[in-house]
């Protein structure tokens, strides 16, 4: 009688430190959340959504650098950096790509594939990172791309355009439209494709396939976006 007494009052102070413990976790769930909603709200970036588009990969080598090095696996790097990034920052992020592959049997249908992906979405604004290459060895420095007819997409490119400037005083490459692109023409929200520098000019090549310099370049990419999306 005695030992189911005690066994009575153990299982009653059991059942109230779960009570206590579940409670307990509930506001500190509550806290949290209101701390996360809090900082979204205060920084307006809680609805943001970006698009990052590494151009090419799995079969699709894309532009193969002076140096060996190919566009493919360049652009997948700087493009993981600048999720992170912005993921940093409160911004949701999709990726068209997380991995070495092509979203689709061929060139055609990948394009479509990425343009299926941003008009499902409906991103404030989709990023596509490329690498550039011209027959002149001489040829260097970041390029932003935008489709002619759209002021949001012209907007984004001549801030990312600018922080890509002040990273290096010696780029002095404008914005570019373009309207022929397919990725610029299909796509229905604000879009545009970042050329990150040239793989046909050697001292380029070598640098944008280091990793600290990949991280610059995102860090500077992200500038941009982020000063795009507090104008917008
Ligand atoms: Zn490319």
């Amino acid at each position: 009688m005695r030992k189911k007494a005690g066994t009575l009052a153990a299982l009653a102070a059991l059942a109230g430190l779960i009570f206590l413990c579940q409670a307990g976790s509930g506001f500190l769930r509550k806290e949290l959340g209101d701390a996360q909603e809090m900082s979204g709200k205060a920084s307006g970036r809680e609805n943001r959504l970006i698009i990052i588009d590494p151009g090419h990969g799995g079969l699709d080598a894309g532009k193969v650098g002076v140096n060996g090095k190919e566009e493919k696996e360049i652009n997948l790097n700087i493009s993981l950096k600048i999720q992170k990034l912005l993921k940093e920052q409160g911004v949701k992020v999709i990726m068209t790509r997380t991995e070495d592959e092509r979203l689709a049997d061929n060139q055609v249908e990948d394009l479509k594939a990425r343009v299926t992906v941003m008009n499902k979405e409906k991103p404030d604004l989709a990023v596509s990172i490329h690498q550039n290459s011209y027959h002149e060895e001489s040829v260097s420095g970041a390029q932003v791309f935008y489709y002619t007819d759209s002021g949001q997409s012209e907007r984004a490119a001549s801030v990312i355009q600018e922080a890509l400037r002040e990273t290096d005083p010696e780029n002095t490459k404008k914005p570019k439209g373009n309207n022929t692109y397919y990725i610029l023409k299909k796509t229905e929200a604000p879009v545009v494709i970042v050329e990150c520098g040239f793989l046909s000019n050697y001292e380029e090549a070598e640098k944008l396939a280091d990793g600290e310099y990949q991280q610059e370049l995102a860090e500077t990419v992200v500038k941009g976006i982020m000063e795009y999306l507090e104008g917008e």
